[in-house]
């Protein structure tokens, strides 16, 4: 159909999402998906149950807008014993419609037209576009591409009377390094006597590997206090397809959270939120997540060995980078055409999570598939 209204862009550099652009290309080439950062394998059935119960029970209405209060109480509760903060469910914790919509609604509630957010390329690639949406200006650091690792020098240069927010995520989609005690120190330093808020995007807050903790900001009091966290259950309940997730912020951050969140969704669905209450109080149900992912990203690595590629370490989150100098010198985006066309394997480029398009190479592999999915995959990928 033609329009005469043919708007001038908001963000005239983006285009659909990778994931969007490589499922069709996936599909379309009967390829094996490793490219998205979804299960392909079922929840466990007492979440569907749980969610049918409440169904039936009759919560098929609008939530609370900050979210099912039971939900809010299990997560403070969950949030204190693990990493000691203690959030008050009725004015600190909200429950919004994925993960997604928290970071929107954080930084659309607290960022200004004209502010500065840093963030960390690559990233996840909805960072940039909502930070410009509201008239601010996003700041790209780039980790350092020997180890995904953040240059704290960089950032405290790059801080400046107008810097609003720096925006982290560990562990880190889509490298998989993860925060270590020293980056919390200067994390800490870096912000100490400022008003910036830190946002943290936290989604894969129990996918961490080989025994080590995981260095969110309510483990740290200082950091806490100007911290929204964002966590999902999309990630720690394999229902990324369920769209529920939840801010943890002080009050005051909280207060102006919500007043974006009740204009955007009002409320997640309501017998998720039931279901994954009742999930919570056992915590067997997502601390087993780690040595669960650990090992599927252990069965990856081992089924490519011997291959061409050189595997970069992950620490968490569902992703490892894989690096394929060895085999090609394409652009990371023509060889990942060439493996979903030739190798029948879908991944992600690298390059996709940078701005400038920024090409190391490396391509994105996701290891939150079922044990044959990941067996078959790498041994398409060494018949490139
Ligand atoms: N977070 C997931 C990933 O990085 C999926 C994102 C999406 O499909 N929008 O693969």
């Amino acid at each position: 159909m033609q329009s005469a209204c043919v708007p001038e862009s908001k963000l005239p550099n983006v285009g659909t999402t990778i994931f969007t652009v490589i499922g069709q290309l996936a599909d379309e080439h009967d390829a094996l998906n490793l490219s998205q950062g979804a299960p392909n394998f079922a929840c466990d059935p007492k979440l569907v149950e749980g969610v049918t119960r409440a169904m039936q029970a009759g919560h098929n209405q609008y939530s609370p807008m900050a979210g099912v209060l039971a939900l809010r109480e299990a997560i403070a509760v969950k949030t204190q014993k693990l990493y000691g903060a203690q959030y008050d469910p009725g004015t600190e914790v909200t429950v919004v419609a994925s993960a997604s919509e928290g970071l929107y609604a954080t930084i659309s509630a607290l960022v200004h037209p004209g502010d500065e957010v840093i963030y960390f390329e690559p990233s996840f690639d909805s960072y940039a576009p909502i930070v410009q949406l509201q008239g601010a200006t996003p700041v790209a650091i780039k980790l350092s591409p020997a180890d995904f690792s953040i240059d704290w020098d960089e950032v405290a240069a790059a801080v400046t009377p107008k810097t609003r927010m720096i925006l982290v995520n560990t562990p880190h989609n889509p490298t998989g390094s993860a925060f270590t005690p020293a980056d919390i120190e200067r994390l800490t330093a870096i912000t100490r006597g400022t008003k910036i808020v830190v946002l943290s995007d936290e989604v894969y807050e129990h996918v961490v590997f080989d025994g080590a903790l995981h260095h969110g900001m309510a483990r740290y009091p200082e950091l806490a206090e100007r911290s929204v966290i964002v966590s999902s259950f999309g990630k720690s309940y394999h229902v990324t397809g369920w769209r529920v997730g939840y801010c943890l912020a002080p009050a005051a951050l909280t207060a102006e959270i919500r007043k974006v969140h009740q204009f955007m969704t009002f409320s997640a669905d309501t017998p998720m939120q039931m279901a994954f209450a009742e999930a919570l109080a056992d915590e067997s149900s997502y601390l087993h997540l780690g040595r669960f992912y650990q090992h599927k990203r252990d069965v990856l690595a081992r089924a490519l060995e011997g291959s061409r590629f050189e595997l970069l370490p992950s620490a968490g989150s569902f992703f490892m980078l894989a690096r394929y100098s060895a085999i090609s010198d394409e652009r990371d985006s023509d060889f990942v055409l060439r493996l979903i066309r030739e190798a029948r394997v879908a991944t992600i480029p690298l390059s996709a999570f940078y701005t400038d398009g920024t090409d190391n190479r490396l391509i994105r592999l996701s290891f939150a598939k079922d044990d044959d999915t990941l067996i078959e995959g790498a041994r398409r990928l060494c018949q490139i």
